[in-house]
């Protein structure tokens, strides 16, 4: 086992991220990376990179797993996955320290992101229904028709920094009960989360070759596209790797979903609750110090609201606490590292060039010397053209883009290359109602602080947010990973 990541865990200085291929801990013999604490600097483990051999191993390695997992039928399958919830649940709060340190999150929200991804798992024990399929009798005359689903293979997942204990659970758990075997490379930014969740897996007693981890960047994602045993690949990132990722795959002939990034708007409308709408704001936009893919980014005042919209947002924006993650009372915790507040600070200077009023400038935050801060930032009479008001910046900025009617507003809206996410707050159902049927985004609030869809929905980004046909979870996922099969009877 990893014993590696509990030395990790009692904190000695360097310890080693180990991969988990063909049902092995190893330390593949690549360039070394730190992995950094963003809010004090701290090193908390080294992590050895996979390559493309490293991705041949595990591939052959799972396609053999693969042949004898297909055979296990879906109520055995599934026994391993109530107790990995359930694991996942009892080591709740030791996950989220891990996910905290190497990610700057809130630990409250790093446990929640941790019960989330139990509620994955939770979803797809309920495989044996899921997977069932149609039937009619007598199609014809004496002959009767079913459909049934199928394990597809090896799948294998490239997920992003900033749910490590979440987005590889959109995936495998659904994948492994359809009966697939999966090989998952978490980003290299944050391996430790995702290592500690497969050793819980193992823990759990999910046979060995079922599931491999394959830690490392660019190289290994590129073995995982062509590799000739892997038949789907999923994605979760930014847009122009999403878009990469897409076209690579299917170049390959695999079967892909490729989530991408963001810019999400919220709306207020002048009879909006201004005190619930400025909670839910500060949570959207600020939260997990900006870095979600339904973060709220652009914020869309409608007509009269603005002024005393943003008199009270700025008020209570100033008042969150900015700091590490793991301290009570913090809010907001750092960016994933100094290169992410690098690139947060320019687009911050990029918007006042570009004309915005900064009403809130985070850019000065004393929060601790060493770690990647950047405090909630609040630009006004941003311009719609504008950098800040189009680019994903995943920092804790909002840009303020003012309409004079929702048809304006909705003008904005859907006049950006992304549609992830989006949230109107208003009293009048007739607004909603037609906010929610013109915007041309694929997860719609109505005040909701974030709209992330539940295990059983699926998270249906359109646009650039979304390259593919069948989105992640619910029950897009079980038709991700399966294929199925039509059988025609005739007795005679
Ligand atoms: P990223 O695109 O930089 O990295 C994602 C994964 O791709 C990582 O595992 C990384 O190793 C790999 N990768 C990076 N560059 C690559 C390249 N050139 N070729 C091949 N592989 C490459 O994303 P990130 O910075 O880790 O995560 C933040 C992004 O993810 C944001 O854009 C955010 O909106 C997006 N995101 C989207 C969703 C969604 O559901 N749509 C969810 C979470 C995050």
């Amino acid at each position: 086992m990893s014993t590696l990541i509990s030395e990790a865990r009692v904190g000695k200085p360097v310890a080693v991220t180990s991969s988990y291929i063909a049902g092995e801990w190893v330390a593949p013999g690549g360039e070394s990376h730190a992995i950094v604490n963003p809010a004090n600097g701290e090193t908390l483990a080294i992590l050895p990179y996979a390559g493309a051999a490293d991705v041949d191993r595990a591939a052959q390695a799972a396609h053999a797993a693969w042949l004898r997992w297909r055979e296990v039928p879906v109520v055995d399958r599934v026994q391993p996955l109530y107790r990995f919830k359930a694991l996942l649940e009892k080591n709740v709060r030791e996950l989220g320290t891990i996910l905290t340190r190497e990610n700057g999150k809130t630990l409250e929200d790093a446990m929640t992101e941790v019960k989330r991804a139990a509620q994955m798992v939770e979803v797809a024990c309920g495989m044996p229904s899921l997977m069932m399929g149609d039937s009619l009798n007598d199609v014809a005359k004496g002959i009767d028709c079913r459909t049934v689903r199928q394990p597809i293979g090896v799948c294998a997942g490239i997920t992003p920094f900033n749910f490590p204990g979440m987005v590889p659970l959109w995936m495998y758990p659904f994948a492994i009960a359809a009966g697939n075997t999966f090989i998952l490379k978490p980003s290299e930014r944050v391996p430790m989360t995702p290592t500690r969740v497969v050793e819980l897996l193992l823990e759990a007693g999910l046979p060995a070759g079922v599931i491999q981890l394959v830690h490392g960047g660019r190289e290994v994602v590129e073995a995982l596209l062509a590799h000739p045993l892997i038949r789907a690949i999923s994605f979760v990132g930014s847009s122009p790797v999403a878009k990469i990722v897409y076209k690579e795959a299917a170049a390959h002939g695999k079967r892909v979903q490729a989530l991408g990034g963001a810019k999400n708007h919220l709306v207020v409308m002048p009879d909006a609750d201004l005190p619930q709408t400025v909670d839910a704001i500060l949570g959207s936009a600020f939260g997990a110090a900006g870095q979600r893919c339904l973060a709220g980014s652009v914020l869309v005042p409608v007509g009269e609201v603005a002024e005393p919209l943003l008199e009270l947002l700025v008020k209570k924006a100033q008042a969150l606490r900015v700091g590490d993650g793991l301290e009570s009372g913090v809010a907001v915790g750092p960016l994933v590292g100094a290169d992410q507040k690098k690139r947060v600070l320019g687009y911050i200077e990029k918007g006042i060039a570009e004309g915005a009023e900064p009403i809130l400038d985070g850019r000065n935050i004393s929060a601790g010397p060493a770690g990647a801060f950047v405090g909630p930032t609040v630009l006004d009479h941003v311009e719609r053209t504008a950098s800040v008001a189009r680019e994903e910046i995943f920092g804790p900025v909002l840009s303020v883009v003012r309409a004079r009617t929702l048809d304006d507003a909705i003008a904005v809206v859907n006049s950006s290359e992304f549609g992830n996410n989006t949230t109107i707050y208003t009293k009048s159902g007739k607004a909603a109602r037609e906010y929610e049927s013109r915007v041309e985004v694929g997860m719609v609030g109505v005040n909701m602080t974030v709209a992330a869809p539940m295990a059983f929905f699926p998270f249906a980004g359109w646009k650039n947010s979304f390259f593919g046909d069948l989105h992640a979870h619910g029950k897009d996922a079980v038709a991700f990973y399966t294929d199925q099969k039509v059988l025609m009877t005739r007795w005679f």
